[in-house]
């Protein structure tokens, strides 16, 4: 059952490992994925709720390192892309799952050129994956997903992620339940409580993974989910992540600030 998260409810920073998803969680989804913002408001309570946790606060989205910097410039976070793809945790090395660069680049090509011949479809190539927006054209879902569907049965390495009016093909198979499992074994996160905060299917990995380590999952928005808590809306969860963030202050010159200008 899944109940209302209530502001009341203390997630202290010291104790508090915070993972979260990034489109439909703390940005606004938008027509053009590319235009997608995380607004100033929000980012200064990320970078606050960073500092208060001395770095136990990680973005882990299906978006590649490059778009979730983009997404939050001038601030820089520990984070996971594509689904755990990519990493870049507190000591800003990235580490990637190794994936074949030259079917990589023929998958990408094949996408591309299905987008070019749909109008309003958009391809969206990332480092080991490759995806496909229909935001612009709900009524081709089902094409879409055939067209994916064959490319990811014609390469046993691949596989295949719904999400809001988008595919995804990936190598491999990190989820982002098993990218939060395995950075609560590592500093700054091993011993604390997990937080797993997404709106969508391919955040109920995080939310089953943060449940087996009896954290706190949280799903944002509508829609049947594993998760514990639920908030309306991107609001309602940073209000919440705000409260924490307070709560955090006095750790804050102990912490590793990194942003860039
Ligand atoms: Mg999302």
């Amino acid at each position: 059952m899944t109940e209302i998260l209530q502001p009341s409810l203390v997630l202290a920073p010291a104790r508090t490992a915070f993972f979260l998803d990034v489109d439909g969680t703390l940005a606004e989804i938008v027509a053009d994925p590319q235009q997608a913002r995380v607004a100033p408001p929000v980012r200064d309570v990320l970078h606050r709720l960073a500092l208060g946790t001395g770095d136990a606060l990680a973005l882990v989205s299906g978006r590649s390192l490059a778009q979730i910097d983009r997404m939050l410039a001038p601030l820089i976070l520990p984070a996971v892309g594509v689904h755990g793809l990519e990493r870049r945790l507190q000591d800003g090395a990235v580490t990637r799952f190794d994936y074949d660069a030259q079917a990589h680049a023929g998958l990408v090509a094949a996408v591309t050129d299905f987008a070019a011949r749909h109008d309003g479809l958009e391809p969206d190539p990332k480092p080991g994956a490759v995806a496909l927006h229909y935001r612009k054209r709900p009524a081709l879902a089902a094409q879409c997903h055939a067209f994916m569907q064959g490319l990811c049965e014609a390469d046993p390495a691949l596989s295949l992620l719904s999400g809001k009016m988008v595919l995804e093909l990936i190598y491999g198979r990190q989820t982002k339940g098993e990218a939060v499992q395995s950075l609560m074994q590592q500093p700054p996160f091993a011993g604390r409580i997990p937080f797993f905060a997404g709106d969508d299917v391919t955040d109920e990995t995080g939310f089953a993974a943060v449940n087996r380590m009896g954290g706190l999952s949280v799903k944002v928005g509508e829609g049947a989910t594993a998760a514990r808590y639920r908030v309306a809306d991107i609001a309602a969860l940073v209000h919440c992540l705000d409260l924490a963030a307070r709560q955090g202050a006095p750790q804050r010159e102990q912490s590793q600030r990194r942003d860039v200008s």
